[in-house]
């Protein structure tokens, strides 16, 4: 059956839509959340479990210290409290990837709680995140159904389990209602996990990597009439692990909701999934009763972090991407335009590093967005992946700066850099490219450009100063584009004078 969708831009305009955005991110610990096993992404399958990871009855589970110490990071660096004492639950429930039929999480006491992040949207504007919670649990293991389509249960012959990611660390961070995004929606919360994804990364607490699915979300959206009316009835889509994704599932939504409303139906509390053409399918139908019978975790005694420990960690948490965005922003003189295109385009930290190397960030900034960007589009390669280094790049804007180079030998030097024919200066020396500097030599090349064409050279002389470019070009030529034209110029208007 065909959805009824309504126009996006009709649906914002009739409707108030609300979201609820809850973030798993996976941490990169060396071990579990409760045993030994290590936490290794793409080994061969149940080599990295112990008991306590495939839940034997009896094997017993110990709190990593380490990712508990990630998750109050984590809740710090979104301006959360911190709990003085919180507990483990079980969440109980029965699927194939969770061979204790429990998932060890928290419920009521989350370790970290009532905080806000601050995000910053395509226009420059700012809006503002309500984060309800951070708390801290395991992750299950993975089923593979095979046989069928799309890797879905439907018409497969046979399921796998994988346990190797039973028991990884998560730290899942639930938002309170996020009200006012209007038709703005669908940025807000790709951009909020976005900015989600930097922060796990400044932190530390893990490579945050979506393709493996390191950081995913659940995205709640509701409609309502009114911005001031009770909140209308939620689906919630269920683990979206692009950031083109969650657009599409907050649009595809609130397209679909906005259709059902206005043909004065209901909304039904479920949960869907994100398919990838960016439409999203009933999952099973959820009631805020769904009970997993939650109950504290007798094998695990409360956690009690303390003040002293909290405040070692908070004064350890480095800086925030979004800040040390605008301070280099500030730094390297960009324009708002600018710093967004290289944020973008990835190439910060590598302009960082150039400009650590000596170059300034305009320059930087140039030959990262620039002839790199065009060189790593050219080959189909990221701008860290290019065989250049940031060192390299300032380097070479070293030898431009200094007069040996001009801009455009620069770039001859740079494909000899990229060609792997060595360091820009081995290539200045290999390739003969360096500015011809030598007053002496760049004299002959005018006198001969001079004899060549008398009759420019009459003109310069009648008072036509713009007859010299002919001779100007006559020599660049001549020295293979290795001579600084302004000084080429100088000493035309100097030989035509005597
Ligand atoms: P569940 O256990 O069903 O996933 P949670 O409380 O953990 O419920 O998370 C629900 C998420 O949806 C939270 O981010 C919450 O703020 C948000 N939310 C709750 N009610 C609504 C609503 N009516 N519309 C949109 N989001 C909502
Ligand atoms: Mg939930």
């Amino acid at each position: 059956m065909s959805q009824t969708l309504m126009d996006y831009d009709e649906a914002v305009r009739r409707y108030d839509p609300v979201l609820g955005l809850e973030v798993h991110v996976e941490l990169g610990t060396a071990t579990k959340m409760f045993d030994a096993a290590p936490n290794i992404f793409g080994a061969q399958p149940n080599t990295m479990v112990t008991p306590t990871s495939v839940g034997l009855p009896g094997a017993l589970p110990v709190v990593n210290a380490r990712g508990v110490e990630y998750a109050i990071r984590i809740g710090l660096a979104l301006g959360c409290e911190i709990a003085e004492s919180c507990r483990f639950a079980r969440k109980n429930y029965f699927y194939p990837d969770l061979a204790k039929d429990f998932q060890t999480s928290q419920s009521d006491e989350p370790i970290a709680h009532d905080g806000a992040l601050e995000i910053e949207l395509e226009d420059g504007s700012f809006f503002t995140i309500p984060i309800e919670r951070a708390h801290m649990e395991e992750d299950a293991g993975k089923n593979t159904h095979v046989g069928g389509a799309d890797g879905r249960i439907e018409g497969a012959s046979h399921s796998l389990v994988d346990y190797n990611r039973a028991g990884v660390p998560l730290v899942e961070i639930v938002t309170r209602p996020i009200e006012g995004a209007g038709a703005r929606a669908p940025e807000v919360a790709a951009t909020y996990v976005r900015t989600l994804r930097d922060i796990f990364r400044a932190l530390g607490v893990s490579e945050a990597r979506m393709e493996r699915g390191n950081v995913r979300a659940d995205v709640n959206v509701s409609l309502r009439e009114s911005p001031d009316g009770p909140l209308g009835t939620r689906t919630e889509t269920k683990n979206v692990n692009t950031f083109r994704g969650i657009e599409q599932v907050v649009r595809y939504e609130i397209q679909r909701q906005a259709a059902i409303l206005a043909a004065g139906g209901e909304v039904l509390q479920e949960t869907r999934h994100g398919q990838a053409d960016g439409t999203t399918r009933a999952g099973r139908v959820k009631s805020d009763a769904d009970d997993y019978r939650y109950f504290p975790e007798p094998d695990l005694v409360p956690v009690a972090p303390s003040r002293e420990w909290v405040e070692t960690i908070r004064a350890s948490l480095p800086e925030m991407p979004a800040a040390k965005r605008r301070r280099l922003k500030k730094e390297w003189q960009l324009a708002d335009d600018e710093m967004r295109d290289v944020v973008n385009a990835g190439a910060l930290e590598l302009i960082e590093a150039t400009v650590l190397a000596g170059s300034s960030g305009q320059s930087a900034r140039k030959w990262w967005m620039g002839e790199l960007a065009r060189a790593a589009k050219d080959r189909e390669v990221s701008l860290e992946e290019l065989p250049v280094s940031p060192e390299q790049v300032a380097e070479l804007q070293g030898l431009v700066d200094s007069g040996r180079l001009t801009d455009k030998l620069a770039r001859q030097v740079l494909d000899g850099v990229l060609a792997g024919e060595g360091g820009p200066s081995a290539v200045v020396e290999a390739r003969g490219l360096e500015v011809v500097s030598d007053d002496s030599a760049l004299l002959a090349a005018v006198d001969e450009a001079l004899a060549a064409q008398p009759d420019v050279a009459e003109k310069i002389r009648g008072g036509k100063v713009k007859a010299a470019g002919a001779i100007v070009g006559a020599v660049m030529k001549a020295t293979r584009g290795q001579a600084d034209a302004r000084r080429v110029r100088e000493l035309v208007m100097e030989r035509v004078a005597r």
